[in-house]
């Protein structure tokens, strides 16, 4: 069953390179794409929190993620708001820096990681150890040891072999670990549809379809050492609507439902995973996040009332949705180069080392002139990096004013999520730095790479 079939959306590009046609104003931001703390100057300057773009490029330099705090901020309450109740855990892997940790925490929010790295982070940011969860297909025994060690709250279990580490590792140190298992139900979420007949063909998880999931929680329940607290589902990313965590929530019930039946358990979590969907450029939309809150809670109440079940306590893990939207990317445009008839490439000082998801995911993006204003007409344009390799692509198809040329600003809005947090340093070109911007100015959270970085790991 394929259901919201996904058409191109009004305002959105064909992956064929057609179009509708440009927008009525380049200079205009639409504010369901840019940070809460957008606007223009008089001059027409792009401004975050009143800073103008020149400003702080002229302070931190190009390519710069630049990072909304109280847009991050704001959304954190939104979600903590909207989900009432429910736990919700920040995903730190959309990205992460003790800073965004610490306001994180602040605000009231839990912390998903998933690797030793990302809990490392969590640990020196001062994290607490208790709202802390625990991800990962393949932790190892160290990365175990160490969250037990940071006192991690929940530990998802992914694998048998796993079950039988982490219980070994508890009587060891005569402990109690609580944790969850991680079903993997058969639906499948991205670019705003779902597959509710996806093959449960991937690493994550125990099947739930082939009986995985109900042994996989016997084995826990037989494990000295472990406390098992719930079932853990994620199905995917930048969904739209609820459609498809009803799907998967009908399917954890139910295994819930089959644990009390067949094997005497209570389980009283429920953790949907993460995935809510932001905008990319205008004409995505995305469920408002306390519409969303509202229609989980009031599913898997329902399905739980159809089991005869005491109704679990929610958990989500939100990534995107909450450092997505506030960051920009600001880049300093180098060479333009038509091709007649076609497009005009406009090449900028990063590319797919700092923003690998359009080659990676074909994914959408909103860019526009930064720097300044234009009344120049509409140029269908390409955005690319400055890589030696012809993917390297940082928005696919964009309208920028056909005057545009060396030494201009452009600004890439919603890279927050998964952007520096994939960055590489390919072609030992270095990672940007994140700066925070705030009303009182502006602070590097994580600084500029340099080629003396790289080269310390070069010890020959
Ligand atoms: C990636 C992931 C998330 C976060 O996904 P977003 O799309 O960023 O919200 C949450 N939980 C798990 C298990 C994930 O793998």
């Amino acid at each position: 069953m394929r259901v919201h079939p996904a058409g191109p959306r009004s305002g959105e590009l064909a992956h064929d390179g057609v179009h509708s046609g440009p927008p009525q104003d380049l200079n205009e931001l639409d504010p369901v794409v840019w940070p809460l703390g957008a606007g223009r100057s008089g001059a027409g300057h792009l401004t975050l929190r009143g800073h103008d773009v020149r400003d702080l490029v002229a302070e931190h330099g190009t390519p710069v993620f630049l990072l909304d705090e109280a847009d991050l901020r704001r959304r954190c309450r939104d979600y903590r708001d909207a989900f009432g109740g429910a736990m919700v855990f920040y995903a730190a892997k959309a990205f992460l820096c003790t800073a965004v940790a610490r306001w994180v925490e602040e605000e009231g929010l839990g912390l998903d990681v998933c690797t030793g790295g990302e809990l490392e982070v969590a640990v020196r940011a001062g994290f607490p150890g208790d709202r802390l969860l625990l991800h990962g297909n393949n932790k190892s025994v160290a990365e175990l040891s160490a969250a037990l060690d940071a006192g991690v709250g929940r530990v998802v279990v992914d694998s048998l072999t796993e079950i039988d580490r982490l219980s070994q590792l508890c009587v060891q140190r005569g402990m109690t670990q609580r944790v969850l298992v991680r079903a993997t139900v058969g639906v499948e979420a991205h670019t705003h549809e779902f597959i509710a007949t996806a093959h449960e063909d991937q690493k994550f998880g125990f099947s739930l379809a082939g009986g995985d999931a109900l042994d996989a929680v016997r084995r826990v329940l037989d494990a000295p050492g472990l406390d098992l607290v719930g079932l853990h589902s994620h199905i995917g990313s930048q969904i739209f609507d609820s459609g498809g965590f009803e799907v998967a929530a009908h399917r954890v019930v139910g295994l819930m439902a089959q644990v009390r039946d067949e094997l005497g358990a209570g389980l009283t979590e429920l953790n949907l995973g993460g995935g809510l969907g932001i905008a990319y450029v205008s004409g995505d939309d995305p469920a408002d996040v306390v519409e969303m809150g509202r229609s989980l809670a009031r599913i898997v109440e329902r399905e739980c009332t159809a089991y005869g079940l005491p109704v679990p306590r929610l958990a989500i893990e939100p990534g995107r949705g909450i450092v997505g939207p506030g960051t920009v990317t600001v880049y300093e445009v180098g060479t333009v180069k038509p091709v007649e008839g076609l497009r005009t490439f406009v090449s900028v000082d990063g590319g797919m080392s700092d923003n690998i998801r359009t080659a990676l995911y074909d994914a959408d993006y909103t860019v526009v002139l930064a720097s300044r204003a234009s009344e120049a007409p509409a140029m269908l344009s390409r955005v690319v990096g400055k890589h030696c390799e012809s993917g390297d692509v940082v928005v696919k198809d964009a309208w920028l004013p056909a005057d545009v040329g060396g030494g201009d600003l452009l600004a890439v809005a919603a890279t927050g999520a998964y952007c520096r947090s994939m960055a590489s340093t390919y072609n030992h070109v270095p990672r940007p730095p994140v700066v925070a911007v705030t009303e009182a100015g502006s602070r590097v959270l994580v600084r500029r790479e340099t080629v003396d970085d790289l080269l310390v790991l070069d010890i020959e």
